[in-house]
């Protein structure tokens, strides 16, 4: 049986992994579950799962996160921001299996993620979506035949919306997602776009391809999860419906394909249109594009800017328009030129996003 941690249990990722867990109770076993604040839903899962330990992290602090992987052999990030940077680097050094559904770890830390690879035994697999579909088209092929990756975006809940409706659109229209049930901070990165500038940045780590090598296309029916072209022209695509389960089933199983309980694709009378981003209203892809070709910290910049102004949108704060305007304006003027360390990385967190109120709160 596998042991398995869960960083992040009560969240929309959390709680389908354990989902995949209860219909294949045979293979795991949940060691450690750790959530943020949730501590009710956290009880009831303890309940059903009996694991080793449960903590939140509001009362024992992130250090839960690296005393709860302890006994694991795969480790489920799927919590929120960079908070779980010393867990990763730490089951890596290890020598466990990090099942990353959290993409800021990777986008802000992916430096230090690779050179902990190099040096120790651990191993780093994925359950983003799209970064799955990748993995799974990738298998049996060498890295020198990628010509690029093609990354799907559904386009979120505004890709139809002219640049004046953006003007005015709120928070509560985004959080209708077509076709992805997620967590709120995820929902308003997919209508900003900025969740798939993220994801270039972490399958240019996640596969080493440069980000001049990955595209994205819109595809508003999430049924192809994004797609690999080789030397030869030919492109391979991996489809399903849209379904986390499947995801994180996959990299649970892994190298194993186990039958799942998610519903069979039919692709008959089905319409599957693609078309390019357009990157005037959604400014996020290519912010965070300038962020990763500037390097070391300034993702993490990039990151942290982001978060507050999603909280501040949430909250009807700041409009939509804003959040791309004041994320540009916290990359140009913010400078930072630390080496980076999973300390550097969570003082840079808290000082960008001190940053980034004062900018919102009129004081810079
Ligand atoms: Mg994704």
């Amino acid at each position: 049986m596998k042991k398995i941690a869960i960083l992040g249990s009560t969240g929309s990722i959390g709680t389908q992994t354990l989902q995949v867990i209860k219909n294949n109770e045979n293979l795991f076993q949940v060691k450690s579950l750790v959530a943020y604040s949730d501590k009710k839903k956290l009880n009831k899962q303890a309940e059903g799962f009996h694991p080793l330990n449960y903590f939140t992290i509001k009362d024992d602090g992130a250090k839960c996160l690296t005393s709860a992987i302890k006994d694991a052999d795969i480790v489920v990030v799927a919590t929120r921001g960079i908070v779980a940077i010393d867990a990763v680097l730490q089951a890596i050094k290890d020598g466990r299996t990090v099942a990353l559904a959290n993409k800021e770890t990777l986008v802000c830390g992916g430096e230090l993620v690779k050179d902990y690879l190099s040096r120790y035994k651990g191993k780093l697999i994925t359950v983003d979506s799209e970064h799955s579909a990748i993995w799974q088209c990738i298998e049996g092929n060498k890295h020198s035949q990628i010509n690029k990756l093609i990354l799907t975006a559904s386009g979120g809940a505004f890709k139809n919306f002219t640049t004046e409706q953006l003007k005015t659109a709120k928070a509560k229209e985004a959080l209708k997602h077509p076709t992805w049930s997620m967590g709120q901070k995820i929902t308003i990165d997919s209508a900003t776009m900025m969740n798939k500038g993220l994801e270039i940045i972490e399958a240019s780590y996640l596969f080493d391809i440069p980000q001049e090598q990955i595209e994205v296309l819109i595809h508003p029916q999430s049924i192809v999860h994004s797609m690999v072209e080789f030397c030869d022209g030919a492109v391979m695509a991996q489809m399903s419906n849209p379904d986390m389960t499947l995801p994180i089933q996959y990299a649970l199983t892994y190298p194993d394909r186990l039958p799942s309980k998610a519903a069979p694709l039919s692709l008959a009378d089905k319409k599957l249109e693609f078309y390019l981003p357009d990157y005037n209203k959604f400014k996020c892809i290519n912010l965070c594009r300038q962020a990763f070709s500037r390097g070391g910290l300034y993702p993490a910049v990039l990151n942290a800017a982001n978060d507050v102004c999603v909280e501040k949108y949430l909250k009807n704060k700041i409009g939509f328009w804003d959040i791309a305007s004041i994320i540009e304006r916290v990359l140009n003027e913010y400078k930072t030129e630390s080496e980076i360390s999973a300390d550097s990385l969570l003082t840079t967190d808290k000082l960008v996003k001190i940053y980034t109120e004062n900018i919102i709160d009129g004081v810079i």
